[in-house]
């Protein structure tokens, strides 16, 4: 049986008050919301935390709500500090507080009827009880995912552990230099197509960063934020009526896996139906989503068709590398690369559905 350390457990009941624990607790202390990704990976020893800092009775942290523009471009009493490109909320937004259950957003009516991308996402992660539990903020933040590294403390140390942990190499790029560790969540792909800005709030006061900014390419730590922050919430620009979303995972099982790959795609569409903008989005390569290139040649002006799909599929590909940092063979995850990205494209261009896998 896997065991839990003894650690002392906080339960603040302001963003100020976790703050201020993390900030007083330093590297030995950590946030948890849902709990479902930190205490199976405390039990594997991948983290020992002597203070574990709750997030669930901050009432601030939980909500969904549409806002509307304000007159002036800023909420009042806001001070925020932005970072690079972050839109501070100045057109009109949904509003998910950090807390809120992935089971929620999937099930959320504006969430479903606004971004049937992100609702889908949320509602494909893990199984239900783990839905019921898991937090958007939770998710944001997931740690990355490798073979090598989800695995009991005696397993690691039989393979003489790794670089992300208590180890000097990597097997997977067999150096001793660089950790590509998979970014596995299901959400942050959507977020990123849909141009969505996350909170911190911190021991300097509160930031936005753009989601598309947020994560970098290490393995090992692959997110903008600093340990003593917390995702405070997601806001995601409501865009044009005609905008669109939709998303594709690859997974083994049709439950409680985790994405072997996953594609977000957004779009906007003229009024005779042709491209107007399109982003796409792909994830479980690396540490940090992909947000695909050269996209805007191929599709804007024209009708999403099947040609068009076949071409803007065939782009990803070219831009995509799986590495054997997840089960399954990167030889054949990249085979599928086009393949998803073509089914989450026929979504968007409401071309009939298919099976997420
Ligand atoms: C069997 C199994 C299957 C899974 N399948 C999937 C899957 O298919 N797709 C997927 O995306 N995930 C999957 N997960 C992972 C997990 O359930 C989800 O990612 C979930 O959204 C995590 O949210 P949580 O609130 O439980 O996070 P927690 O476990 O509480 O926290 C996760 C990490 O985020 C940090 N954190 C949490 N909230 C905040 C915050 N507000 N601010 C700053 N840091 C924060 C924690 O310190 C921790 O490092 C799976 C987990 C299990 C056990
Ligand atoms: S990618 Fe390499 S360093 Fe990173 S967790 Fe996997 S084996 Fe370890």
């Amino acid at each position: 049986m896997l065991r839990l350390h003894p650690f002392r457990y906080h339960r603040p009941e302001t963003v100020a008050e976790a703050v201020q624990l993390l900030a007083q607790h330093g590297q030995e202390a950590m946030p948890v919301a849902g709990g479902t990704d930190l205490l199976p990976n405390m039990k594997h020893g991948l983290f020992r935390p002597g203070h574990v800092v709750s997030l669930n009775r901050i009432g601030e942290l939980r909500g969904i709500s549409t806002i509307a523009p304000p007159s002036n471009g800023h909420r009042p009493g806001d001070s925020f500090v932005r970072t690079t490109g972050a839109t501070g909320g100045t057109a009109g937004h949904l509003r998910i507080g950090a807390l809120e259950t992935l089971h929620d957003i999937s099930a959320h009516p504006d969430v479903r009827r606004r971004f049937p991308g992100l609702a889908e996402a949320a509602g494909l992660v893990a199984g239900p009880q783990l839905r019921n539990m898991g937090t958007i903020g939770g998710n944001v933040c997931l740690d990355t995912r490798c073979t090598y590294y989800n695995q009991t403390a005696f397993w690691r140390g039989a393979l003489g552990h790794c670089l992300k942990k208590d180890g000097d190499t990597c097997h997977v790029t067999k150096t001793g230099k660089k950790c590509v560790a998979a970014h596995s969540a299901d959400t942050p792909p959507n977020l990123i197509a849909l141009g969505a800005t996350l909170t911190l709030a911190g021991p300097n006061g509160r930031r936005e960063v753009e989601a598309a900014d947020f994560f970098i390419a290490d393995g090992i730590r692959n997110t903008r934020r600093a340990p003593g922050e917390i995702l405070t919430e997601v806001r995601i620009p409501l865009g044009r009526p005609s905008a669109r979303s939709a998303y594709q995972k690859l997974r083994q099982r049709k439950s409680i896996d985790f994405p072997l790959l996953s594609v977000a795609v957004a779009g906007d569409f003229a009024n005779d139906g042709s491209v107007a903008s399109l982003k796409g989005v792909v994830s479980v390569l690396g540490a940090r989503p992909r947000l695909l290139s050269d996209w805007e040649g191929l599709a804007t002006g024209k009708p999403l068709n099947a040609g068009v799909i076949r071409d803007l599929a065939h782009r990803a590909w070219q831009q995509c590398r799986p590495l054997e940092n997840v089960v399954g063979d990167a030889g054949w995850r990249r085979a599928m690369v086009p393949v998803c990205v073509g089914r989450a494209l026929e979504k968007l261009a409401g071309l009939g559905t298919r099976p997420d896998r």
